[in-house]
This record gives C-alpha cells, structure tokens and sequence, in this order.
C-alpha cells in the first residue's frame, strides 16, 4: 500500500506539466471516472455562456450573428476541433449530433462510391451507430455486413470492388480497446473504398491523425473528452480531396452556397460547409469554443502519454488491490483507448456503491463497470484512491445492498 501511495505521488511529480485540473471545476473530493461520458466543466465556460446569454444575445440581439461571427461558428469551432485530431483547417465542421453527422456520412459515401452495395462496420459499436448505419444503407440502397474490426482487412480484400466504406469507432466504447486505424483505413483504400471513423472516445485524449492515415470521413460528439457541455454539438471531417463529391442527404439552408440569396434551389456551399444543415445551437456550441481552450499549449500526444501513465497505473493498482477484477481493456498500451472498463455479475451496483463513495463510473450493459480517465483532470493520486474504493466496495459487498440496484433511467 505505501509503495502505491509513493509510486501515486511520484506520477504526479513526473507528469506535473500535463497536470491541467486548475483549468476545470470539479467538486472538492471527488473522483470522476465518467468525462467519457460528460467531461467536466471547464473553468473558463460559465464566464462566456455569461457574456453570450448576457451580452451578445441580450444587449446585441441579431446584431451577434455578423458582430460575433456566429454565422463562422461552426466551421471556426470545426478547426478547432480539427487540430486536436490531425486535420487540418477546413475539414471539420461542429454541426448537429453524432448520430446525425454518421447519416450523412454514411449516404454521401455510398453517393461517392456508386456500383458498389456494401458497409462494413462492427457488431459491437455504439448502438446509435448501428441504427443509423442501418438506416443509412437502407436509404442509399448498400448492405450492412457487420465485421469486427480485426477481420476488416480480410473481408475488405474479398468484397473488393463490392466494398464501398467500412464504418468504425477508433474506440471501443464498451471495452476501451483501440483499434488500428491507419491498418483499417489501408484495407479500404486497397480496394477503393473509403473508411469513416467515430472518435467519440478518442478525439482529445489520443493521437488520432486523420489527415496523416488518409482518413475520408469522420464524426464524433462534443460533450465527452472534450469537455463543451451537455448535449453540444458534434463534428463531421470530410477530407479536403472529397468535399467537392460530399453530397449529403440533409440539405439545409446552413449548408447553401449562398444561404442569404433566399433561393428555391439547393447549391452545396464550397468546403466543408455543405456538411452544416439548419441553425446551430449557438449557447452550446460557444460554451464548446470556450471549453476547448482547456487544451491550450498542451498537446495532445502528451495528453496520451498521461492517460496510458493513469491508466496503466489503474490496472497496477488493481492487480495489487483487486486481484480477481476481470479487467476487459486490453492491457497492452497500444490497444488501450483512455479508460478501464471491467466486467461485474453486480456491475450495476458496483458502479452505484462507488458513486455513493465518491467515484464516479458509470455502467454499460450488460455487466461492465466504466471507468473514464479523462487525462487533464485526473491525477495517479485520483487513480489509487478509486482502485481502494472498488477493493472496498467488493470486501463489504457494497454492490448488493438495495439501494444500489434501482436502475434509473439514465445508467
Ligand atoms: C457517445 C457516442 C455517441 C453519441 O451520439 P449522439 O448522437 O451524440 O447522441 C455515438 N457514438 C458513439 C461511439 C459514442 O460513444
């Protein structure tokens, strides 16, 4: 135990520069495990929303749309974004949610890749993401084969030119485990199709290098590691070589060449533009804006390096304290996205008795207890006392007293 609790503290000294709580609000005490899932509130944030409710709406009125560029927001918070995930400006633009940006990803790379009937993507994804990848297909006329991502080079080589786009998460949401890919972006390439890639949990905590693995398309959500808040817009990237072909299904006036003009007939605007649809949620994409600063003068490949040092220290801690955790992360540093995820018969309960302790987790179904290591707040101090927790919790058989298993609506 004091060998932790020294190794903990001598973490923390040697990552003291990526050390980046003082940029966040949190509660005194807490030890949060779930920016996975919503990040923490950043300091500068309810300054702006302030300003933005206060002043730029209150006082300014329509005058902000030009005043403070909100028409720009969007592809200005899209570059932004872009820079935390290897692409360059003017191939992301913040627009609408993850579910919807797959959409339209989906059937413009079907529209892009005409002749050709199939998607791949993987049986374990994110449920919404199977849902619309359905939806999807069925609208574009393709067929969903579903391949787990291991096995995409292999099946990519045998459809050939049967394949139009395989459709993948970089991160495994359930397990935390990272997938190849520059490997599986290769395979589709190899046969002319494209490759779309989900970073909801991996844009902010991992080097994803978009541009430099010649990803064609991708999406992800606002409100996770990147920290912009409840329910904030999401991203869509359309690499610069495609976004002349981009035709997206949801043609909107935010997206028209000349959305002013007023005219009946749609124009794509030029760019990644043509990606917007109708009017943006400014309060939240601006609190998004404000909440990217956080990452101001850090990059993201150190950012990595501390979340493999928390987590990898998390599983230290867990075979010394937590013997017989059945751990479902890979444990090998270049499969492992940024959080530990184990599976529990009570995992429910587990994660209910750890809250009731201080540790915030969440729980996935159907028996595995979450944990998000969201690098720019979390300490290796933070680490140990949620590994103690969970010994605890499991020694006094926390997880099965009744108050824990009341599910509630959102787990
Ligand atoms: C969080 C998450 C989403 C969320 O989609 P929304 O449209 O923002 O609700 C989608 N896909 C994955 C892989 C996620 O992790």
């Amino acid at each position: 135990m004091a060998d932790l609790t020294d190794r903990a503290v001598a973490l923390d000294a040697e990552h003291a520069d990526t050390d980046l709580r003082d940029r966040f609000r949190l509660p005194e005490g807490l030890v949060y495990l779930d920016g996975n899932s919503l990040g923490a509130l950043p300091a500068a944030v309810p300054e702006v929303v302030a300003d933005v409710v206060r002043r730029q709406w209150g006082e300014r009125l329509i005058a902000s749309w030009n005043e403070a560029d909100w028409w720009g927001a969007p592809t200005r918070v899209g570059d932004a974004i872009g820079a935390l995930v290897g692409a360059a400006p003017g191939q992301v633009v913040c627009t609408d949610s993850t579910t919807v940006n797959l959409y339209k990803a989906v059937v413009a790379a079907a529209r892009m890749r005409p002749g050709r009937r199939v998607v791949l993507t993987d049986p374990a994804s994110f449920p919404t993401d199977l849902y619309v990848t359905a939806a999807a297909a069925r609208d574009a006329g393709l067929v969903v084969e579903h391949v787990a991502p291991g096995d995409v080079p292999d099946r990519a080589a045998a459809l050939g030119e049967e394949l139009a786009l395989v459709s993948y998460s970089s991160v495994d949401y359930r397990t935390g485990e990272l997938w190849d890919l520059p490997a599986v972006t290769a395979a589709a390439h190899a046969v002319g199709a494209l490759a779309c890639w989900d970073l909801c949990h991996s844009a902010g905590v991992l080097d994803v290098g978009l541009d430099a693995h010649g990803a064609d398309l991708a999406v992800g959500c606002g409100y996770k590691y990147l920290n912009g808040g409840p329910g904030a817009p999401a991203y869509l990237y359309v690499a610069t070589r495609h976004q002349d072909d981009f035709d997206q299904p949801l043609a909107g006036w935010n997206g028209h060449a000349a959305p002013f003009t007023m005219a009946t007939d749609y124009v794509p605007a030029p760019g990644v533009s043509r990606g917007r649809v109708g009017t943006p949620p400014l309060l939240s994409m601006l609190s998004l804006e404000a909440a990217l600063g956080a990452y101001d003068g850090v990059g993201v490949a150190d950012l990595r390096a501390r979340s493999l040092s928390l987590t990898g220290f998390f599983l230290d801690c867990l075979d010394a304290l937590v013997p017989d955790a059945e751990v479902v992360t890979p444990r090998d540093p270049a499969r492992r996205g940024s959080q530990v995820s184990l599976r529990h018969p009570g995992a429910y309960g587990v994660v209910q008795a750890l809250v009731a302790r201080g540790v915030v987790g969440d729980f996935r179904e159907p028996d595995v207890v979450r944990l998000g290591f969201a690098p720019m707040y979390l300490a290796h101090t933070d680490v140990l006392r949620a590994a103690e927790q969970l010994r605890d919790v499991l020694a006094a058989g926390e997880h099965e007293r009744p108050e824990h298993a009341t599910r509630a609506t959102v787990t």
